[in-house]
């Protein structure tokens, strides 16, 4: 059967690539392969880096009213196309529709923060910082920028990148994931409907050869990148050494710690969502749960109960509450963990291995796995998974807990099930991760905070999105001003002022 072959989108166009290299797209939730998509290289690239260059001269120059009318009207045009992209998400990701839709959401509020940034670019204004003199600041755009996306988000993490960038007066060069390419595609035609001029917005595909391309272009001053951690790592020193403004976002490992005094089943509801949710492939999934010795059957009951009765199945289908994963070639890498579990001697309380949609369809299926007894050592524990598996670990006390969540190698997201302020209090203060919940499983912070987090989970000094994504997007240039009258008598001075 012949498949469609997807394009790259440069200069406001579909273009071919001069790559012969082709991977495949699949629908995970069938596991058959719905289009092929080429793995770009530099020829393609340095196209879409002409048209973003040549359109940054305009572009940079419209003014910022004109620029932000633009983002209002892309929001209206997702809203009137939150269905198609939300299938798309679907088709291309497997995760459930509902879950799909929430994630468009989250972009679609970036994009309500990026039609307010008039406001934000606004600079500082001092008069008679000496005699005579004032001095302000602007905040300029800075040209050609880039991002580079996960599979796990094709709309959401995308649309902390560009709407920001774009708005703020620089033209913008995508490379999404070569898992689910689509939605991107879509986003950026939207962006055309909505009046955006020609090569401002370009998607281009592919996968390590055009990242490195893009790493290596000279033109591009930003590279934004989400992803896994050791690619996060590689992309920051090389994006560094070349002299590019970069925020690199990575792995996670996110506990959830629930103390005694906490409601034992409302903390269960909020953990097994964050835990299956997606599958589990979300960067903010609760993927660990540290329970206080006193309350651990308790809470690993309820886990049980809740996660058994799962409903498992195509996205698309009503009532299913998990899809699949990506590829098979996840599934698997997440099956070989749940071996290591067992091998290391965690128990097993529910096998994904033996859920009957595992073995018995031609998708990319897997049950929920729930390990308990589970030590710090084991490496199901210490690396991400990123699948339906959830290990929990028991301790004596609440410092405990807190020494094991800020000894891991990931600091992205946390949580604290409580019903003690003070407990609450001396977790925000202490625990050495990005982003916090206090009852919240899943703390993403709204457009207008920032999203980040610490340690081997986020390189560059930048968050993402709200004040922070402005920051990156904008460089800031202050300038001195006097006009002293034409006839006015100046000593020459060779020395710096010391009274002005
Ligand atoms: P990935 O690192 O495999 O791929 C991310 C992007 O990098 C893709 O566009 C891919 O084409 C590219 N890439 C892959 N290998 C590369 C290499 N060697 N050199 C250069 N580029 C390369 O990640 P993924 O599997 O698509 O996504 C899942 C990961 O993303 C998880 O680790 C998850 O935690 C992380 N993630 C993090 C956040 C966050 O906010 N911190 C959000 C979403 C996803």
């Amino acid at each position: 059967m012949e498949h469609k072959v997807i394009k790259h989108w440069i200069n406001g166009s579909q273009q071919p690539s001069s790559s012969n290299r082709y991977g495949d797209i699949y629908n995970p939730a069938t596991g058959k392969v719905i289009a092929k998509l080429p793995m770009g290289n530099s020829d393609d690239l340095e196209k879409a880096v002409n048209a973003a260059e040549l359109a940054f001269k305009s572009w940079s120059k419209i003014s910022i009213t004109r620029r932000s009318q633009v983002l209002f009207k892309y929001k209206e045009l997702l809203e009137s196309n939150r269905e198609e992209l939300t299938r798309l998400i679907t088709l291309e990701h497997g995760k459930v529709l509902s879950d799909a839709a929430g994630s468009l959401q989250r972009g679609i509020e970036v994009v309500d923060f990026a039609c307010g940034i008039p406001h934000l670019l606004k600079g500082e204004f001092s008069e008679q910082v000496g005699t005579g003199v004032d001095c302000y600041s602007t905040r300029q755009p800075i040209g050609v920028c880039s991002g580079v996306t996960p599979f796990n988000f094709p709309a959401m993490v995308p649309m902390w990148m560009f709407p920001i960038a774009i708005v703020c007066g620089n033209t913008f060069i995508l490379k999404p994931s070569e898992k689910n390419p689509s939605c991107s595609m879509k986003l950026a035609e939207l962006m055309q409907e909505a009046g955006l001029p020609e090569g401002v917005m370009n998607v281009v595909h592919g996968d390590k050869e055009m990242v490195d391309a893009i790493l290596d272009h000279p033109t591009i001053k930003t590279f934004s990148f989400v992803g896994s951690t050791p690619v996060a790592q590689a992309v920051n020193s090389k994006a560094s050494a070349n002299g590019k403004r970069v925020q690199a976002l990575g792995g996670a490992k996110n506990h959830a710690v629930i103390l005694a005094d906490a409601d034992i089943e409302q903390a269960a509801n909020a953990i097994i969502g964050a835990a299956y949710g997606s599958a589990g492939e979300r960067c903010m999934a609760i993927s660990v749960a540290v329970a206080v010795e006193s309350v651990a059957d308790e809470l690993t009951k309820h886990l049980l109960e809740k996660a058994k009765n799962l409903q498992i199945g195509p996205g698309d289908e009503p009532n299913n509450e998990m899809g699949p994963l990506i590829t098979a070639d996840h599934k698997d890498k997440v099956i070989d963990y749940i071996d290591q579990g067992v091998e290391s001697g965690a128990t097993l309380l529910l096998d994904g291995r033996q859920h009957p949609m595992t073995s018995n369809s031609e998708g990319f299926f897997l049950g929920p796995t729930l390990f308990d007894h589970v030590q710090k050592d084991m490496s199901i524990y210490l690396d991400e998974i990123f699948g339906p598996v959830l290990v929990m670990l028991r301790v004596k006390n609440f410092s405990e807990a807190i020494e094991l969540a800020n000894q891991h190698q990931f600091g992205n997201g946390v949580a604290l099930f409580t019903t003690k302020g003070s407990a609450a209090r001396e977790f925000v203060n202490s625990v050495q991760v990005g982003m916090v919940g206090i009852n919240v499983a899943i703390p993403v912070p709204l457009s207008f905070y920032t999203f980040g987090g610490w340690k081997d989970s986020m390189y560059g000094s930048s968050n993402i999105y709200g004040m922070d994504g402005v920051r990156f997007y904008t460089r800031t240039k202050t300038v001195t001003t006097r006009w002293p009258d034409i006839d006015e008598d100046e000593d020459l001075n060779l020395s710096m002022p010391t009274v002005k």
